[in-house]
């Protein structure tokens, strides 16, 4: 039976909401088994971009994202003690009315579900620092007074350019709030979970060499 006190007390990451989606196993090896996870060629390359990205934004305008006049944070360190949750945001942008957190990817692909829950979760960190402590750690500078809800964020494809508006639903919310449950119950029961239909997914994978039932 899982140990529910010790299950609630369970840190975890906005990396581990989107790892799960993926394939809860790699975060079931990342917490359960006592393994150094190697650093990757791509994970440094993937770092590289983050912060090339970083200097190239700071020189263009908001127009990619339809908006004129935004203060833009980047690298912003969230968290959340409700949640249980943290993660370091590559970018912020806060206009009089919203705050706006935006996430850059290396792929060349549209949006996947992984990632769009990736967003939702640093959505609902950003609302949390924002407005849930009682004296906000992320201000944004002037009188800005942005929406109490996050309604809305961006994921940037940085080798097509190309910006995808996702729009931050209740559902969305609520879905992110159950993986948590699910990955601290796994965590807590130390139950290996079932290894990802999609195939494809194992192939560039560190952990490969741990899934013996992968073929
Ligand atoms: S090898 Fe495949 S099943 Fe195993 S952790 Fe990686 S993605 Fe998941």
């Amino acid at each position: 039976m899982t140990d529910r006190p010790a299950a609630q007390g369970i840190e975890l990451t906005v990396t581990d909401v989107k790892q799960y989606i993926y394939c809860p196993r790699v975060v079931y090896f990342t917490y359960c088994m006592a393994l150094i996870r190697p650093t990757t060629t791509k994970m440094e390359l993937g770092k590289q971009s983050h912060a090339c990205e970083e200097g190239l934004q700071k020189r263009r305008t908001l127009v990619k994202y339809q908006l004129i006049k935004g203060e833009r944070r980047f690298n912003l360190r969230l968290r959340s003690e409700r949640l249980g949750l943290s993660g370091m945001l590559d970018m912020a942008i806060f206009t009089r009315r919203e705050a706006i957190p935006v996430e850059f990817k290396m792929s060349t692909k549209g949006p996947s579900l992984n990632h769009k829950y990736q967003l939702a979760a640093y959505a609902m960190l950003l609302e949390d620092e924002l407005f849930i402590r009682g004296k906000p750690r992320v201000i944004c500078q002037g009188s800005l007074k942005p929406r109490r809800y996050v309604r809305r964020g961006f994921i940037h494809y940085i080798p097509t350019r190309r910006v995808h508006e996702i729009e931050i639903t209740p559902n969305m919310r609520e879905y992110v709030k159950r993986i948590l449950t699910d990955i601290r119950e796994m965590v807590a029961s130390e139950s290996i979970p079932e290894a990802t239909r999609r195939k494809n997914r194992c192939r560039d994978c560190e952990f490969a060499r741990f899934c013996a039932d992968i073929t």
